[in-house]
């Protein structure tokens, strides 16, 4: 008989063969750790169990168990509700998402900002509403970006990472290209509308892109910017990203980024002008066409980003970032980066797999990144500090990289 289906098993089994196959967490492991009952104070997103220390989160500034935060989250439940339960242009329109829109629009320093279930949602509802005929996209890019630009069925042109030079030589040869094809009334391609989009913090790399090089060469040629800021959003001046770091907001058309790393949280959200603002509560699909972020996640986000914008919270991760950084460097290992992600590279991923297992064994959690997330040979240990662990945590985390990496012959 014919067979026309998914050949599943295969699939999986070439995965295991490849050291490629990822797993959930065994339940048993996870019911090990318990639920917290009692408020958690700063130590929950830092204590994955009695004896391990996670330093791989995305929880940047440690306040997922922040007291002020989880108290946001349940003043929104009690008052306002557990979900919204219908699309915000339906019933499910909240003061609790008005606040929060108001602050990520002083925070980015933009007219307005829009809230969406996720930071991928974001993305896909942008990029599609957008519907640009050709995407300049950073080599590095995150897949919710890609997987924009193939729903948006644009052209997309990719540059190397974090290379403004080539991405000006791809604008440019473009626009030779367009100009030597002889305009044809409506399809003139002069009236081309054209988006580079790129991460702000790249999350596996740590790298940080030259924002201020690509709205230049976007300038030359009347392009729009487009910046996810999924790992900056909340660490960076005022509580906002490298787009305010570097004062870009008004070179950078769309701002983008997620509610669920350093604000704490769940969802994604877009900051720009009051047009395009309009347009995406209009035509993001994913906006549209989606329940209205749940009123808890919108409290927690706000009260995060309050203290995120208010606080001394971003100095305490950064002064981690460097303690650990000039640890891991002062052991001759590899650290890419120029931002809270400090990737250590190992290169092979058997080797980055034993690395993460005998860290794992002396209590700190730093999982393995290895391909199709990073290219071939290039698999490291993701660190990633929090503005809650404390000093003995960073000694404890640069002890078990010495005793563990020597072990697995790095040194
Ligand atoms: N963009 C980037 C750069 C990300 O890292 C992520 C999350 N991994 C997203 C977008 C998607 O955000 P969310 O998790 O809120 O869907």
């Amino acid at each position: 008989m014919v067979d026309r289906g998914f050949a599943l098993e295969t699939r999986l089994r070439q995965r295991e063969a490849n050291d490629l196959k990822r797993t959930l967490s065994p339940v048993d492991s996870i019911a090990e750790r318990g639920y917290f009952a009692e408020p958690s104070g700063g130590d929950l997103p830092v204590l994955e169990s009695e004896e391990a220390l996670v330093f791989a989160s995305n929880n940047y500034l440690g306040l997922t168990g922040d007291q002020r935060v989880q108290d946001a989250a349940r003043q929104a439940a009690a008052t306002v509700g557990t979900g919204s339960a219908a699309s915000r242009l339906v019933t499910g329109d909240t003061l609790v998402h008005h606040d929060l829109e108001r602050l990520l629009a002083e925070t980015k320093r933009t007219d307005r900002a829009l809230t969406f279930s996720s930071g991928y949602a974001a993305n896909v509802g942008t990029i599609t509403a957008l519907d640009p005929d050709v995407i300049f996209s950073d080599e590095l890019n995150h897949a919710s970006i890609i997987d924009a630009s193939r729903l948006a069925d644009a052209d997309v042109v990719v540059y190397d990472h974090c290379d403004a030079d080539d991405l000006r030589a791809k604008l440019t040869a473009r626009a030779e290209r367009d100009e030597s094809t002889e305009p044809t009334g409506a399809d003139d391609r002069s009236d081309e509308s054209w988006l580079i989009v790129t991460d702000s913090v790249f999350s596996m790399d740590g790298t940080v892109a030259p924002l201020e090089a690509i709205c230049r060469a976007a300038e030359e040629v009347g392009a729009w910017v487009m910046v996810d800021e999924a790992h900056a959003t909340g660490l960076y001046a005022d509580g906002g990203g490298i787009v305010q770091s570097e004062s870009l907001e008004d070179r950078v058309h769309v701002q983008m980024g997620t509610l669920s790393k350093a604000l704490a949280s769940q969802g994604g959200y877009v900051a720009g002008s009051d047009a395009l603002i309009e347009l995406l509560i209009n035509e993001a699909r994913s906006f549209v066409y989606s329940t209205g972020l749940a009123p808890p996640a919108a409290a927690s986000a706000s009260e995060a980003l309050h203290i995120s914008r208010y606080g001394d919270v971003r100095e305490r991760l950064w002064e981690n970032v460097a303690h650990l950084r000039d640890g891991l460097e002062a052991l001759d290992l590899e650290v890419l980066g120029d931002s809270q992600v400090l990737p250590v590279i190992i290169g092979d991923r058997r080797d980055a797999l034993d690395l993460a297992a005998g860290l794992r064994e002396r209590g700190i959690v730093a999982p393995a990144i290895r391909p199709p997330t990073v290219p071939e040979g290039a698999s490291r240990i993701r660190i990633a500090p929090t503005a809650t662990h404390d000093e003995a945590d960073i000694v404890n985390c640069l002890e078990a990289f010495q005793i563990v990496g020597k072990k697995v012959g790095l040194f």
